[in-house]
């Protein structure tokens, strides 16, 4: 903190004003109520006290004659500083009724009372005096003209010093209420606005002529923050803009010399954070009492660490809702933004750009900042203030705003043109845009629906856009579901193999048996292979799934050891992301090690889908596999796009002749497709298995083909392992 000097308040030694010091004095007096039934009491007192003038004001008499008549004058004339009462009156405790009257219904504790009686017979308990608060007690007799004068002088000054603590304790208080009102964070033209007015009620004059002036955080230039009353229409303006003279030079005095100035009108300075501060100017047009300045003191220490704080919070906040390398609203911002407004009629756009990874790592990062400022200048442009632009994440840009302003159009345009980078460089950019319509969704809801356009957008029409649609979010609900499922089965083995056997078409004797995986729910339900495969390979839980399979197929192999021939071979189906993972072979040498099996007696069974990856590194792999003895076989063969030349250039033991060629649709092209598929892999040297041989028929006509193997229901559907051996020992072939 400061010195403690800088917050000392300080009197510029301008001169005093006499005439108005004049005036004040002569407005101020000390009221005293005289309440007697002898009219003579009222005239006698009057006269012995007109000279009388005590801390510089004289005294102003009012007249009552009894104690109803000192009731109606209380209530309508109080305060006064003392009440001098006659005891008896209308009846012989007239005068003690009014005091009670004093204390205990008006609950004025600040007057002070002389009481006096013309009998000493009736002076009142020592009881009701110290009750009462009464400061003196004379007959009449008593009290001779220099008596009244020190009984009264010492009532005023009591009165006078009980007035200042009263006034302190109430402006202590408002100080107390004004720190905690005003050290709730709020806007900074929020604070200075309560400053203001707390300051008003601390110093009791109108909210009128006030203002707060700041330096502007980004020019220095002080200006005016917040101004009350005749003044308000200033608001805005920087501080050079106002007249010469008067308001602008105190503020401007307060601000330089950091301190307060306090004469006939004052001005108030507030430190706060790095540099920033505060001035106020109040026209008070009087001098301040000594109580006040005390008060101010406090008032402004206090205010000064209220207004760090809020600096504090405000940095904070800017933090936390603002994204400072494009100096846009940030996600939280954006997110409160679709909370307080989702309106009718509006869209949110997430406009992301695309290949920026690939900008960021060939050109630098610098550039990839210039490129994310440039793009956040043009979108501010491009829509108007009705619309918020905000950046969500590295390259992804949020747009909202009414629909005929945020739509696929104006954004597209937006992209048609180059992008001005840095200095003088442009460059043409596109972006993929998910959109979302508002129809009053709360922002995490709307931000959700958004995202998961985008996603799509950007897995289907990559440079383009797409709407978010309601049955795309079931969908994907539903995924989501099943997947938190799958990962439960395979935890707590709810999966399992079933087993499907390979037979030699020529001899019909087992070959081998495919592995097929199946998942029954715990409600008994079988779910299809082809419905979570798809959802385990997104999520990345095929690759664990995969190897249970694996290790599980070849414990199966293991167990079947005295009942088929050596080379009876097992058939373990391996998923593209699953062989995508580098550390593929090794894990699968592992787990043969693991387990035992022979390599010749496994088999994997590839989609063409494996050719997806880089060709060498498929390559490497397969002939890895196949160095090691394991044999390979390209699944569906004949669904997919790979080229003959790749064929010939891959390392296969086998083609797998799609089911759909030989009991998808009874159709004879279908068929001849099929024997196409077996005369080409002669040609490069393949064997060849058919799946979903159903028929005699179509078993009979593969022979004649000269395809060596077959699987299909015609010999035995997928069977659990129990299941498998039953039917192995049925077989006539075995
Ligand atoms: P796939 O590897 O082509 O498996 C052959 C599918 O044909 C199996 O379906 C099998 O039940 C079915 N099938 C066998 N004979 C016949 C027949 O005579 N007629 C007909 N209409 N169909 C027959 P399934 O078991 O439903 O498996 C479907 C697909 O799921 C498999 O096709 C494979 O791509 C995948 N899959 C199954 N298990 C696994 C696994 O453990 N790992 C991986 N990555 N994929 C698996
Ligand atoms: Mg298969
Ligand atoms: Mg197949």
């Amino acid at each position: 903190m400061a010195d403690d000097d800088k917050d000392m308040l300080v009197f510029l030694a301008d001169e005093p004003d006499p005439a108005a010091e004049q005036e004040a004095t002569a407005a101020a007096v000390w009221r005293v109520l005289l309440v007697d039934d002898e009219p003579d009491v009222h005239t006698a007192t009057k006269v012995a006290l007109r000279n009388l003038d005590i801390e510089g004001r004289r005294l102003e008499f009012q007249h009552a004659y009894s104690d109803a008549e000192a009731r109606k004058v209380l209530q309508q004339e109080a305060p006064f500083a003392v009440a001098v009462i006659d005891v008896v009156m209308e009846s012989d405790t007239a005068g003690l009724d009014l005091v009670r009257y004093i204390r205990e219904e008006l609950a004025d504790a600040q007057v002070r009372l002389i009481l006096r009686t013309g009998q000493p017979g009736y002076a009142p308990e020592i009881s009701t005096i110290q009750n009462y608060d009464i400061n003196d007690y004379r007959t009449k007799s008593e009290l001779t003209q220099s008596r009244l004068f020190t009984s009264l002088t010492m009532a005023v000054r009591s009165y006078s010093q009980l007035c200042q603590l009263e006034a302190g304790r109430v402006g202590l208080e408002q100080i107390l209420d004004a720190t905690r009102e005003l050290s709730r964070p709020s806007g900074l033209q929020q604070f200075a606005t309560g400053l203001l007015t707390q300051l008003c009620a601390l110093l009791r004059i109108d909210c009128d002529g006030l203002l707060c002036a700041a330096l502007h955080p980004a020019t220095r230039q002080p200006y005016i923050l917040a101004a009350a009353g005749q003044y308000s229409n200033w608001t805005g303006k920087l501080l050079e803009e106002l007249p010469e003279g008067g308001i602008r030079s105190r503020l401007e005095q307060s601000l330089q010399a950091r301190e307060h100035v306090l004469n006939g009108d004052i001005g108030l300075f507030f430190e706060g954070a790095n540099g920033q501060a505060l001035a106020a100017y109040v026209n008070i047009g009087r001098q301040l009492s000594e109580l006040e300045q005390q008060l101010l003191e406090v008032f402004c220490n206090n205010m000064s660490t209220a207004f760090e704080n809020l600096q504090l919070y405000l940095d904070i906040e800017a933090l936390a809702f603002r994204d400072t390398l494009v100096d846009l609203p940030n996600r939280n911002a954006l997110l409160q933004l679709l909370d307080q407004h989702s309106g009718e009629q509006h869209t949110l756009a997430l406009v992301d750009l695309d290949n920026f990874a690939d900008i960021n790592n060939i050109l630098d990062e610098s550039f990839g900042d210039a490129v994310l400022q440039a793009v956040a200048r043009q979108l501010c442009s491009a829509f108007s203030e009705q619309c918020m632009v905000s950046r969500l994440a590295s390259n992804l840009f949020g747009v909202y705003g009414p629909d005929v302003e945020v739509n696929p159009d104006q954004i597209q345009s937006l992209f048609a043109q180059p992008f001005q980078v840095g200095d003088g460089q442009t460059l043409r950019l596109s972006a993929t845009t998910g959109l979302a319509r508002a129809e009053g969704r709360c922002g995490k809801d709307l931000l959700k629906n958004a995202g998961a356009a985008l996603k799509q957008a950007k897995r289907l029409v990559r440079g383009k856009h797409l709407y978010f649609k309601l049955e795309q979010s079931r969908a994907a609900r539903d995924r989501i579901n099943m997947l938190q499922m799958l990962r439960t089965a395979l935890s707590e083995q709810h999966l399992q193999l079933y087993y499907q056997p390979f037979i030699c078409l020529r001899n019909r004797q087992v070959t081998g048996a495919e592995c097929l995986l199946r998942w029954r729910t715990p409600d008994g339900q079988f779910i299809s292979p082809e419905d979570f495969i798809p959802i385990a390979e997104q999520s990345g839980l095929m690759v664990a799934i995969g190897e249970w399979v694996l290790r599980t197929a070849l414990r199966w192999r293991i167990s079947l050891q005295d009942r088929v021939a050596d080379d009876f071979r097992v058939a373990v189906n391996i998923s593209q992301v699953q062989f995508a993972e580098p550390s593929f072979v090794e894990r699968l040498l592992s787990i043969l090690r693991e387990t035992g099996v022979p390599r010749h007696q496994l088999e994997l069974e590839l989609t063409e889908s494996v050719a997806i990856e880089d060709f060498d590194r498929l390559k490497s792999k397969l002939q890895q596999i196949q160095a090691a003895g394991i044999d390979i076989a390209m699944d569906d063969f004949g669904t997919g796009y790979s080229s003959l030349s790749v064929l010939q250039r891959l390392d296969l033991n086998r083609l797998k002749i799609d089911r759909s060629f030989i009991s998808g649709e009874k159709n004879h092209d279908s068929f001849d497709m099929a024997k196409t598929i077996i005369a080409m892999a002669e040609h490069l040297e393949l064997q060849t298995i058919a799946e979903g041989i159903e028929t005699e028929e179509q078993c009979a006509e593969l022979l004649a083909s000269g395809c060596e193997e077959g699987q299909g229901y015609l010999f035995a559907r997928p069977m659990p392992e129990a299941d498998f051996i039953v039917w192995l020992d049925a077989w006539p072939g075995a």
